[in-house]
């Protein structure tokens, strides 16, 4: 596999699929067969006929996938890729939580580790934050594990008293908001794209509060010819490839060190070897599973696959 079209081709040939987090580099987005945020990837997974899946992403997005997929193998492009954010809360930290707030819902954002997401009572993305937290019937509701999302949802869903959890996402945490106003001042027209990891201080100066995929989809649909994009700077592959015409301004120190762990190298050795392989055992696969099927399906009730923001498929399988 010593070309592009070589790794293509052993992938259809041995129905293997590559999904890509939006944060992954573009030489690794262009052999992906599907590209976009951790919500659209976890739906994805959910419906995709292949034997094998290959995923460049941290941690918990690939044994996300595994949770989906029992039935297939789901591979680490590279295992050492491990979320700091998703490290921050653990399944005993939601016992001390369950014990402290006795019968208060705890909403489990993507971004969790396995043993978290085993002990929540739902998950949610960054695009349907706010559908979970509305749904659920209780005016106290525990957001874990990123303090900046909680914030964000307590902002938007006032009615509700969101408790928060102390965790952060370092890429968002420090974007300074010093930093987009200057980017605001040069370019006065552009709308302000924020993810809602960011400090509130950061929310405030943002036209919309969205996930990557949103992201896209706004800048694709907005009348507007200019964008400034604030979270981890490699979206800008997606977005200049999906408006072309368009111009985006960054801000260049946003880096995820955990997704550039993934090289095209690995991605080929994983593709080769098929290792590692996520290995669950069956008791996780149940407890872990519920929480995310909730939110699936709470989605699919709400329909809001209707205004969903799209990922980038390109295989004919998917
Ligand atoms: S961008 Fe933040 S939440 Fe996403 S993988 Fe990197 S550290 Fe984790």
């Amino acid at each position: 596999m010593d070309s592009i079209e070589g790794i293509l081709e052993y992938k259809r040939s041995h129905n293997i699929v590559v999904f890509a987090h939006n944060y992954q580099s573009p030489e690794i987005q262009a052999i992906a067969d599907c590209v976009g945020d951790t919500f659209y990837l976890a739906v994805k997974a959910n419906d995709i006929e292949c034997d094998a899946i290959v995923f460049c992403g941290p941690d918990f997005m690939v044994e996300m996938t595994a949770l989906l997929n029992p039935d297939k193998k789901v591979v680490y492009a590279n295992p050492a890729a491990r979320c700091p954010l998703a490290a921050m809360c653990s399944g005993e930290d939601i016992e001390m939580l369950r014990k402290e707030y006795p019968g208060v819902p705890i909403v489990g954002y993507l971004n969790t580790s396995m043993d978290c997401r085993s002990k929540v009572d739902i998950c949610c993305g960054s695009r349907n934050c706010l559908e979970v937290v509305r749904s659920l019937d209780s005016h106290e509701v525990i957001v874990i594990p990123d303090e900046n999302l909680a914030a964000y949802i307590q902002r938007c869903v006032p009615e509700k008293k969101i408790i928060s959890w102390l965790g952060f996402c370092a890429v968002h945490e420090y974007i300074k908001a010093e930093d987009v106003a200057e980017l605001k001042r040069l370019h006065p027209k552009a709308e302000v794209l924020v993810h809602p990891e960011c400090t509130p201080e950061v929310a405030s100066l943002a036209t919309a509060v969205l996930s990557t995929n949103e992201m896209v989809e706004r800048a694709m649909n907005s009348a507007s010819d200019e964008f400034i994009i604030v979270t981890e700077n490699e979206l800008i592959h997606r977005l200049t490839e999906a408006a072309p015409t368009k111009k985006f301004y960054i801000l260049p120190k946003a880096v995820c060190h955990t997704q550039k762990k993934i090289t095209l190298h690995d991605v080929i050795r994983a593709i080769e070897t098929l290792e590692p392989e996520v290995k669950l055992d069956a008791q996780t696969v149940i407890d872990a599973r519920r929480p995310l099927e909730k939110m699936l399906t709470l989605d699919a009730l709400k329909n809001t696959n209707s205004v969903k923001s799209e990922g980038l498929c390109v295989s004919s399988s998917l």
